[in-house]
C-alpha cells in the first residue's frame, strides 16, 4: 500500500488525485491532505479518506479541526506544509499547490528523503530549478513530473535514460486565443480567458495557458527535469491535445505519448511508476480522429515563449537564474490583478516584459535569494499598477 501526501487536495489536480486513489483503494491511500481556504471540502475529504494529517491556511481552522478530529494531526500556515512534508509518514508527495508556495514544501520532502515527489507544481522548478534538482539528486529522491507534457517525456524516457536526447518537443493546445492578433487580444474579457478549449484546470494555470506563459514555464521546467539546453527544446501548437509531447533521440527516432486529455493519467502514473494501474480513462479513437496536426507558434503566441527562452539563455550563459523568478512572480502578481478585474488581459505580458527588462540577472545562491527576488518582482508589478 503506497501512502500519498497530497498538497492542495481541494484543487483541480488534488481532486483528480483523490479520484485516482478511489479507483485503486487497495494500492494507494491518502496520508496527508491540505487546503488553503476550502475547509468544508477538506472536511468531507477527511471523512472519506481518513488521512493521518491535514494542513490548513488559518490557525482558527486548525484549532476547530483539532477539536473535531481527536486522532488527526493538524498543521497550519506555510510552515505547516513544510512540517507535514517533513514529518508525516508517506511514500509519495504530490505537490499540487499553486505558485511559489510550492517551493519550500518540495524541498522539505527532499530533505526528509526516502520518498518520491510527484510534481504538479511547476513553479517549484521555474523558481528553484537548480537548487531543487541538485538537492533531489544528492538525496536520491526521484521527481516524477505530473505536468502532462513532462509526464509524456518522462514516460518516453523509461528504458532510454542513458540515451542522449537530440530534441524535446513540447506540445501546446494554443489556449482560447489561438490565432488572435493584438487588436483582438485587447478586447478579451476575464470570462473569455477562463474558458480553456482542452483542459479544466485551476484559475491561475488557465490564465497562464491563455497568455501561453504556461508553455514558457514548461520550457524552463523541461530544462531542469531532463537536463537539456533550451536550444534542444521546441514548442509545437497541437490544438487536439492528444499528443502530450515528444522526444527525439540521436538516431532520429521520435517517441511520443498519446491519450485523452485526462490529468488522472499522469497523476496515476506518478503514483504507480514504474508500474501502471487501471483507471477508467477514455480510449482515443484514432480512426475517428483521422489525422493529427501541429502548427508553429507565431505572432502573439511567440511573445511568452520568447520571454521564457530569453530567461533560459540568461541561466545558461551567465547563471542569471534570478530572471526566472522574476518571470514567475511578476506573473503570479499580474494574474491576481487580472482575476480581480484590475488590469486588462494584454497588461499581463506587457508588464511582465517591462519588469523583466528592468531586472539585472544574478545568480541564485539560496532559497532566501529566491524569496527576495520574488518580493522585488511583485513590488515592481504593484508599483506599475498602483
Ligand atoms: P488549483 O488552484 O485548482 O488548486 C490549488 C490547490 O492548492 C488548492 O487546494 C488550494 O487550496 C491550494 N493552495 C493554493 N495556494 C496555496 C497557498 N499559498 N498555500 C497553501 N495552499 C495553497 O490549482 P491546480 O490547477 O490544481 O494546479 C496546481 C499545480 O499543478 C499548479 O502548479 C499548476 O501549474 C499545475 N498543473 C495543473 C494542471 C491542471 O490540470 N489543473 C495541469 C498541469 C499542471
Ligand atoms: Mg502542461
Amino acid at each position: 500500500m503506497k501512502k500519498v501526501a497530497i498538497l492542495g487536495s481541494t484543487g483541480s489536480i488534488g481532486l483528480q488525485a483523490l479520484s485516482v486513489i478511489s479507483s485503486n483503494p487497495r494500492r494507494v491511500k491518502a496520508a496527508v491532505l491540505t487546503c488553503k481556504s476550502r475547509v468544508d471540502v477538506l472536511r468531507s475529504q477527511i471523512k472519506r479518506f481518513r488521512p493521518e494529517a491535514v494542513v490548513v491556511e488559518r490557525r482558527q481552522d486548525a484549532l476547530e479541526l483539532r477539536r473535531e478530529y481527536r486522532d488527526l494531526k493538524v498543521y497550519y500556515g506555510p510552515e505547516g506544509l513544510e512540517e507535514a512534508a517533513g514529518a508525516v509518514d508517506y511514500d509519495v508527495l504530490l505537490n499540487a499547490l499553486v505558485g511559489i508556495a510550492g517551493l519550500r514544501p518540495t524541498l522539505a520532502a527532499i530533505k526528509r528523503g526516502g520518498v518520491t515527489i510527484a510534481l504538479a507544481n511547476k513553479e517549484t522548478l521555474v523558481t528553484g530549478g537548480r537548487i531543487v534538482m541538485g538537492a533531489a539528486s544528492e538525496a536520491d529522491v526521484p521527481i516524477v513530473p505530473v505536468d502532462s507534457e513532462h509526464s509524456a517525456i518522462f514516460q518516453c524516457l523509461v528504458g532510454n535514460l542513458d540515451n542522449p536526447i537530440r530534441r524535446i518537443l513540447l506540445t501546446a493546445s494554443g489556449g482560447p486565443f489561438r490565432g488572435y492578433d493584438r487588436a483582438r487580444l485587447e478586447a478579451v474579457t476575464l470570462s473569455d480567458a477562463l474558458i480553456h478549449p482542452v483542459w479544466r484546470m485551476g484559475r491561475k494555470i488557465t490564465i497562464d495557458s491563455a497568455t501561453l506563459i504556461n508553455k514558457g514555464f514548461e520550457v524552463i521546467e523541461a530544462k531542469w527535469l531532463f537536463d537539456v539546453d533550451a536550444s534542444s527544446i521546441e514548442v509545437a501548437i497541437h490544438p487536439q491535445g492528444i499528443v502530450h509531447s515528444l522526444v527525439e533521440f540521436e538516431d532520429g527516432a521520435l517517441l511520443a505519448q498519446l491519450g485523452d486529455s485526462d490529468m488522472r493519467v499522469p497523476i496515476s502514473y506518478a503514483f504507480s511508476w514504474p508500474d501502471r494501474w487501471a483507471i477508467d480513462s477514455r480510449s482515443v479513437d484514432i480512426i475517428a480522429m483521422r489525422s493529427l496536426y501541429f502548427e508553429e507558434p507565431v505572432g502573439e503566441a511567440r511573445r511568452s515563449l520568447d520571454m521564457a527562452y530569453r530567461v533560459v539563455r540568461e541561466i545558461e550563459e551567465s547563471e542569471g537564474d534570478s530572471s526566472a523568478v522574476v518571470l514567475n512572480s511578476a506573473d503570479e502578481e499580474l494574474v491576481e490583478l487580472f482575476l480581480a478585474g484590475k488590469i486588462p488581459f494584454v497588461a499581463i505580458l506587457d508588464t511582465m516584459s517591462e519588469v523583466l527588462d528592468k531586472h539585472i540577472p544574478r545568480k541564485i545562491e539560496s532559497i532566501e535569494d529566491i524569496m527576495d527576488i520574488d518580493l522585488e518582482a511583485r513590488a515592481a508589478v504593484r508599483e506599475r499598477w498602483r
